[in-house]
């Protein structure tokens, strides 16, 4: 390269220099000449320096000849520019209108940008990108988000240490102090704390009668959960927390098991033992209790065919039906559920295989007490209440009558007004399953009387009935509902067939 060692100015005076004499050497005359090298000066000054050698304009090898970027990018925009003329008018306003569109869109985002890479709950496109990488007025620094760290957590129960959440649970098992499931012994003398920092508070207690009668249990140990529909649950005391809470609450498994980040199952398998222990703790008490108490009757038929392989029942079947209309029965998909209510009281649901007198007589003399009255509406299936020395009034929808004053006072206290609008409550809260077995169908609807029954309550309290709930089951009953809650044997719990 030593060979070339001109300076480019003085090259490029030297090619002008041989331009001009060469251009001159060719023109006829001199002045035509002199108008042409005018005329030819700029480009010669910019083609000149073109035609020169210089180092950088030697391509290297492997290097495409005709990439050029600031061509492209002068191409690209000619074509933008083209383009952009061919679209259709857009008016100021409009344009003014999309504009503050994005500044609010962007200002937005300052706002609520966490900065911290979130493990459940919300999407990722939330958390990374924003105006912290090219913001508005080029700002150019990250933003911090001063909740991240809060924003990561799943409510309440990430606030609360494990200890203190075990012991409000503790205190639902054992309201009046530890009592040994094994003996009952409750005597602080005999029932001691082992362990109080087992499972992180949940604790472990000795019972010194079933050490000494060599009780094989647990070595004479037990803990809180011992004996319960919760023996055994690999849980954390905060997720179950929050997956009773969600269950309270009336949510689908799938969306619960979002909420608290666990797998979908887990949260399935929850719910199908608190629903399970719902069920179990019914009761059958009467709730019409004489001649003072007014009850309700009415049934509803609820479409809900076999699905999956609910109950351990093969999939031989027909698609399911849709659409169904009027009553039904087991066969047909479309269950009926019997519903009884006392005016000012509870209410009891049940799903039957088919409405007859013979199916809701048991019922109503069961929950009813004789001589009370029992207001429903014209279906023949309950012609036999008069004769069985119930205060029977009908309101025949029929003919249009929906409530009747019978001593004209003025108040039209004949009506079953009362019951058909829990089915308005219950047909939704079923809708959010997306369609339900009909083998476990009684299961949903004990759930629903459960809250239906505790409406008035508030959230926290209901949560604490559910939790009461599941420790009443009974010991002995404990064991088989486990098994069938793991199995395809749920649908023994609720035999509605027969
Ligand atoms: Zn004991």
């Amino acid at each position: 390269m030593t060979r070339y060692a001109l300076s480019p100015n003085l090259m490029t005076l030297l090619m002008v220099v041989v331009i001009l004499v060469f251009m001159v050497w060719r023109s006829d005359n001199v002045s035509q000449s002199c108008v042409q090298i005018a005329q030819s000066w700029n480009k010669a000054v910019l083609v000149a320096p073109m035609l020169l050698w210089n180092e950088r304009l030697v391509s290297r090898r492997g290097v495409r000849q005709r990439f050029n970027p600031r061509r492209n990018a002068e191409r690209r925009v000619r074509r933008y520019v083209s383009w952009k003329r061919r679209q259709p008018k857009v008016s100021r306003a409009v344009r003014r209108r999309c504009r503050e569109q994005v500044v609010r869109a962007l200002l937005q985002t300052s706002i609520t940008n966490p900065t911290g890479q979130l493990k459940l709950g919300r999407p990722q496109s939330q958390s990374k990108g924003g105006v912290g990488k090219r913001g508005i007025g080029g700002v150019t620094e990250p933003q911090t988000d001063p909740l991240a760290e809060l924003r990561q957590q799943r409510g309440w129960v990430d606030q609360m240490s494990e200890s203190e959440l075990w012991a409000i649970l503790v205190r639902i098992r054992w309201p009046h102090g530890p009592v040994c499931p094994h003996c009952g012994e409750h005597d602080e003398e005999y029932v001691r704390l082992l362990k109080a920092d087992y499972r992180n508070g949940l604790g472990r207690w000795h019972c010194q009668v079933c050490a000494e009668a060599g009780d094989p249990g647990e070595g004479g140990t037990f803990t809180p959960l011992t004996g319960t529909l919760l023996a055994g649950t690999k849980l954390d005391i905060r997720t179950l927390w929050l997956l009773v809470e969600t269950f309270a609450d009336s949510q689908a498994s799938v969306k619960a098991s979002k909420e608290a980040g666990v797998n979908r199952h887990t949260a399935d398998r929850t719910f199908r033992l608190l629903r399970a222990a719902i069920y179990q703790a019914r009761s059958t008490e009467p709730i019409v209790l004489g001649p003072q108490d007014v009850a309700e009757c009415d049934e509803v038929y609820i479409t809900a065919g076999l699905k999956g392989g609910a109950g351990g029942l093969t999939l031989e079947r027909e698609a399911r039906k849709r659409g169904l209309k009027r009553r039904g029965t087991w066969d047909s998909d479309r269950l009926p559920v019997f519903g009884l209510l006392c005016r000012g009281g509870e209410v009891r649901l049940f799903v039957l295989p088919n409405v007859q007198t013979a199916t809701i007589r048991p019922i109503i003399e069961q929950m009813v007490e004789q001589g009370a009255k029992v207001y429903t509406d014209g279906y023949c299936i309950y012609h036999f209440l008069s004769q069985a020395g119930y205060q029977h009034q009908v309101v025949n929808h029929s003919a249009g009558e929906y409530a009747r004053d019978l001593d004209g006072d003025g108040h039209y206290e004949v009506h079953c007004n009362t019951m058909e609008c829990t089915w308005s409550w219950l047909r939704p809260m079923i809708r959010t399953y997306r369609g339900v077995s009909k083998v476990y169908l009684p299961l949903y609807v004990a759930q629903f009387e459960f809250f239906f029954n505790r409406r008035h309550h508030n959230h926290w309290n209901r949560t604490l009935d559910v939790l009461q709930t599941v420790f009443s089951v009974e010991g002995s009953q404990v064991a088989d509902l486990l098994t069938k809650v793991e199995g395809t044997a749920l649908a023994q719990i609720c035999p509605v067939a027969g």
